[in-house]
């Protein structure tokens, strides 16, 4: 039986890989299941999967998951703390798919049992992806991509060397406010930038699809995941979603990948390695289908993809930086204070703002990486502070 922890069980990519942990409860053991806000949700699948462990984020919410778990031989948990310990326990496969910097400090704690890692989080790669990668190799542990593009480079790299890689272009869909005309950009609401065409996600990586900065977290992604230089990384407007990644080689062949928008195939994939086994995924009808179609990004619409070239030229700490002025940009345009393309004016200011702190030089390590999220998000305030109540007519 394999034993399974899922940090961020309640989410999008939780639910998920539960939905695929289900269907054969006879093959695993699910050790650990944590969640954030929705506790219900959070008792009801460790009712459900016979977790030995839920865990929520939020200290203040234990009674609440206690009560909901009483009468079961589920252990309750809360807290930042034990979400570190709950990361400690005996697993043979963990899940990262909390959402935002929150997930690195419980993967790199998993990553020390020195087994297999699901990472959904790309923020941890965005964040601290040498640090991540290094405690990898230090403890023989395996980080295996989630995230669709990234999965979909993985097995396009299946038997290659990563010398013989000459490209990998990534696609994104354009999010929701694609077809806008750009003046509109300015006025769109959390409603409209949610509501994305292809892929059922949770709510904050929709709306970082529709300015792109998911994009721009998934560039850094490629670069610290894969070792690939900046300069060999692109991004594809790709409508359909049905494409999600693309490598090429030196001797001009090229691998994509082609598969339906659902989730459930990277978990999958991730969940089965090194085999492949069947999953419940909708199978492609190309007749039906028609034609894919592409477009080169435009950075004046989605400055993101522009920040990310500047994240990655310059390294450090300004991964983090970058993450967490988009987590604040992003709460601020969720919370109706700044505008849609505000959000991209807020990141780039804070790491102009930011660049030469030299309290923030040295070695990358958790706390550096921490206290340059800290500072990133009070300059970010500041920022906020400044444009919010000049909100686009
Ligand atoms: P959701 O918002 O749906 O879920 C996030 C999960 O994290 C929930 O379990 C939530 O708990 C929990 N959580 C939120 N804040 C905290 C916190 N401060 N501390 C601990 N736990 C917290 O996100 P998604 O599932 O969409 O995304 C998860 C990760 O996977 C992200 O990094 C995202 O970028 C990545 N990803 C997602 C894809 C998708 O299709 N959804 C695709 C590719 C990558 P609760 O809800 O109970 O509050
Ligand atoms: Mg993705």
């Amino acid at each position: 039986m394999k034993r399974i922890a899922i940090f961020g069980a309640t989410g999008s990519i939780g639910c998920s890989t539960l939905d695929l942990i289900g269907r054969t409860p006879d093959a695993y053991s699910v050790e650990v299941l944590t969640g954030g806000r929705n506790i219900e949700r959070l008792a009801a699948q460790a009712k459900h999967h016979g977790a030995a462990l839920a865990v929520t984020a939020h200290e203040e919410a234990l009674p609440e998951l206690r009560e909901r778990l009483a009468g079961s031989r589920v252990e309750a948990a809360a807290g930042r703390a034990a979400l570190i310990e709950a990361a400690q326990r005996p697993a043979d496969w963990t899940m990262s798919a909390i959402v935002g910097a929150a997930g690195l400090a419980p993967g790199l704690a998993a990553l020390a049992q020195g087994n297999t890692l699901a990472l959904a989080n790309k923020e941890s790669l965005v964040t601290a992806g040498p640090l991540l990668m290094e405690r990898a190799r230090q403890h023989g542990a395996r980080i295996l991509p989630v995230d669709s593009e990234h999965s979909a480079v993985f097995q396009a790299l299946a038997g290659e060397r990563i010398e013989a890689v000459e490209r990998v272009i990534i696609t994104a869909s354009g999010g929701a406010l694609r077809d806008w005309p750009q003046e509109r950009l300015a006025h769109a609401t959390p409603e409209e930038a949610g509501a994305h065409p292809n892929w059922d996600m949770g709510q904050r990586i929709t709306i970082d699809s529709a300015s792109m900065f998911n994009k721009a977290l998934e560039l850094i992604e490629t670069h610290e995941f894969f070792g690939i230089a900046p300069e060999k990384i692109e991004t594809l407007v790709h409508p359909e979603s049905m494409i999600h990644a693309m490598v090429g080689f030196v001797d001009g062949a090229l691998m994509a990948h082609v598969g339906p928008a659902d989730m459930r195939h990277a978990i999958g994939y991730a969940l089965h390695w090194p085999e492949r086994r069947a999953l419940p995924v909708e199978r492609l009808d190309f007749a039906a289908l028609g034609g894919f179609t592409f477009r080169a990004p435009d950075e004046d619409r989605w400055p993101a993809l522009r920040l990310a070239r500047e994240v990655m030229a310059a390294g450090g700490l300004s991964g983090a930086i970058f993450n967490a002025a988009k987590e604040a940009a992003l709460d601020a345009f969720l919370a109706r204070r700044i505008g849609f393309m505000q959000m991209a004016q807020i990141v780039e200011r804070v790491l102009a703002r930011m660049s030469g702190d030299v309290s923030l030089s040295g070695d990358l390590d958790l706390d550096k990486v921490e206290q340059a999220d800290h500072l990133a998000r009070i300059r970010a305030g500041e920022e906020i502070a400044a444009l919010s109540g000049r909100m686009p007519e």
